[in-house]
């Protein structure tokens, strides 16, 4: 089966760096699935895990928005912060879901508000990702 390489960086490391067989990402218009030789494109990301699939198994990487770029044998995503599973500490995760679902209940600005969602979806995506639900 051919492969591509799946790159994930973040300001402060390479969080992922591994040749694959397909990714799926959910882009802000919908999921894609890139397998090798997929056209070139470039999309901005959902915050929302990205999925890895090597042979059968599936690797699950959590991924706060940002950019991914999509060239012949290569995936490169650059986001403002990216884990994998065994990285995140999930009671921590839990207790920002906690503090973001309580923001949410209370009369905010609408910045507030969409600060309050990114948060949400952060601590969403990273107890799935790191297997709390
Ligand atoms: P918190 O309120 O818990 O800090 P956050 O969503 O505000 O969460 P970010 O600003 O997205 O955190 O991330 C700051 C740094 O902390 C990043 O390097 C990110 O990878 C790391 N990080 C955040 N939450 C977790 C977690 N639950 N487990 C592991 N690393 C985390």
């Amino acid at each position: 089966m051919s492969t591509l390489r799946l790159e994930i960086v973040t300001p402060e490391r390479t969080v992922y760096d591994k040749d694959v067989n397909m990714v799926v990402a959910r882009g802000v218009d919908g999921d894609l699935g890139i397998m090798p030789h997929h056209i070139p494109l470039v999309t901005p990301l959902k915050i929302a895990p990205v999925k890895a699939k090597i042979g059968n198994n599936d690797e699950f990487i959590a991924v706060h928005g940002g950019f991914m770029e999509v060239r012949k044998d290569k995936v490169v995503i650059l986001a403002e912060s990216a884990e994998l599973g065994s990285d995140i500490d999930v009671h921590r995760a839990q207790q920002a879901k906690d503090r973001a679902q309580d923001r949410l209940n209370h009369k905010q600005t609408e910045v507030d508000h969409k600060r309050a969602e990114a948060a949400l979806q952060r601590a969403l995506t990273r107890i799935r990702v790191g297997g709390g639900e």
